[in-house]
């Protein structure tokens, strides 16, 4: 069927201003860091409603009409971009809150809800949604549960997935599952939430989810404490571990080179350590007794430095010190704007092993022709560390080179290619290297069952 018979399917159950054509695509993009490249898309869709999200992919999977999801554009990935053959379409008019339950501790919401509006929705209420990371002022919740999002609180309160009670999805075919739970507990039969959380949106389209709110903690301090020693970084969890046991809620690693490029002369943000260390460890405590918190947290973090496990250490005691420090290890953009070419890595490795694997990659990276900087950082209780690596050039040879020193050292110690940011297009060539054959081969088996037609998100993950 010609192109512009869809355009007018589409027109039959969408009003005008919710079909962006032509001129119109030009001011919409693809990514939130690739403003000045305008979209290339068929049209672009704003359905404002699980039943509208129902009709286009009817319409479409009729027609062999393939879809790219659009989220708040924020994945490191390359999962939406698309060409000029397909369909856009985008969530963020479904963006309303329906309905925080107190008693039940959920939150309900529509997926194109920003997290960061999510968040101050339920701190009002003494609440607190745990997600945590530096775009969650633009990504959606549907682009959270879709990605399976990690972030800086993880290895305390899990994943999205771990936040996720219930899910409402639109099949390719236009089928809702709505299973809006709000369970903790439900083993009648397959939990088939789990399939579209971490999906990528190949599966289907999340339209609703039910998330799981924790109390809000009274208290929040921030240390930063350095150190030469990767072992000093180990040491260092496990006190915090033992003596601030569930308190201890964010614990992030910045390599020297890194810590240098967010303190320098390119940004505002306060050096309160030299940059002379190896390593500076971002510490979050959150508690409950406004009284005698700051003197317990204060007290673990002089008795490290008095012991000689981190050579020096700050306390952020109010907000704009925690806010600055905190943006000294989230603000990841500094580092992907010093080269006009970059390259952003996502892996996990056992937590022991991290020091020794960095050093090695980064060794080999910096030997590399054509790198010019190497920024690691990262979740290190989690096993999860970051690279953004900077270049002069695009050349794909380069390119490969990179990726195959990063995903051979960590495939070396059984890691994994994608921790937290997930496959898209950009890493589906390297997906062996943590997946077997006969995983990757049960994947496209689900997805031959669930979108037969390939139209939702084609060509990512597999
Ligand atoms: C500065 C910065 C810091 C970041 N830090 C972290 C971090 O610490 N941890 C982390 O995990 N990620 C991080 N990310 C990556 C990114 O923010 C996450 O992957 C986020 O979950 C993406 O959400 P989004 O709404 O922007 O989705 P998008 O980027 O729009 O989409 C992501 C994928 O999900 C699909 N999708 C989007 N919405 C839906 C939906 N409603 N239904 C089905 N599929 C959908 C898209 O098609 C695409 O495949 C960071 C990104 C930036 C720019």
């Amino acid at each position: 069927m010609p192109k512009i018979n869809i355009i007018s399917l589409f027109k039959d159950i969408l009003d005008d201003s919710s079909i962006l054509l032509g001129e119109d695509l030009k001011s919409r993009f693809y990514h939130i860091w690739k403003t000045d490249m305008p979209l290339e898309s068929l049209c672009l869709l704003l359905p404002r409603s699980t039943q509208e999200v129902s009709s286009i992919l009817k319409i479409c999977n009729e027609n062999n009409q393939e879809i790219i999801i659009h989220g708040g554009l924020t994945n490191l990935v390359g999962s939406t971009i698309s060409n000029k053959t397909q369909v856009v379409v985008s969530l963020e008019k479904m963006n309303k809150i329906i309905e925080i339950d107190e008693k039940s501790k959920t939150i309900t919401c529509e997926s194109g809800a920003i997290i960061e509006d999510i968040i101050d929705s339920v701190k009002d209420k003494d609440f607190l949604l745990p997600l945590n990371f530096g775009a969650r002022g633009s990504a959606q919740i549907g682009g959270a549960v879709s990605t399976n999002a990690g972030g800086l609180r993880v290895f305390k309160y899990g994943m999205t997935r771990n936040l996720v009670m219930g899910i409402e999805v639109v099949l390719p075919d236009g089928t809702i599952i709505s299973s809006l739970k709000k369970l903790m507990k439900d083993n009648s039969g397959y939990d088939l939430k789990q399939l579209f959380i971490g999906s990528e949106g190949t599966l289907g389209i999340v339209t609703k989810v039910v998330l799981r709110l924790y109390r809000l903690p009274k208290t929040r301090y921030t240390s930063l404490a350095v150190t030469n020693n990767y072992q000093n970084v180990l040491d260092l969890l496990k006190i915090m571990e033992d003596k601030l046991s569930s308190s201890l809620t964010g614990f992030e690693l910045l390599w020297n080179d890194t810590y240098k490029q967010m303190v320098g002369d390119k940004t505002l943000y306060n050096k309160y350590l030299p940059d002379n260390f190896k390593y500076y460890v971002f510490i979050e405590y959150m508690g409950g007794d406004f009284e005698n918190d700051y003197n317990l947290f204060e007290a673990v973090i002089l008795d490290c430095v008095d012991k000689g496990v981190v050579e020096d250490a700050v306390i952020g005691k109010d907000d704009k010190e925690q806010v600055n420090i905190w943006g000294i290890r989230e603000d990841v953009a500094v580092l992907a704007e010093e080269r006009e070419f970059d390259q952003h890595f996502d892996i996990s490795i056992p937590v022991g092993l991290i020091g020794e694997v960095i050093d090695k990659i980064s060794g080999e990276l910096k030997n590399c022709e054509g790198v010019k900087t190497v920024f690691p950082f990262g979740h290190v209780a989690d096993g999860n560390i970051h690279f953004i690596i900077g270049k002069d050039s695009d050349d794909d040879e380069l390119k490969f080179k990179i990726n195959d020193i990063v995903y051979n050292n960590t495939q070396k110690v059984a890691g994994s290619i994608s921790a937290e940011h997930g496959i898209g297009l950009d890493k589906k060539k390297y997906l062996i290297k943590s997946r077997s054959e006969d995983e990757i081969e049960l994947m496209r088996l689900i997805k031959k069952s669930i979108d037969p037609k390939n139209i939702l998100n084609p060509g990512r993950v597999i």
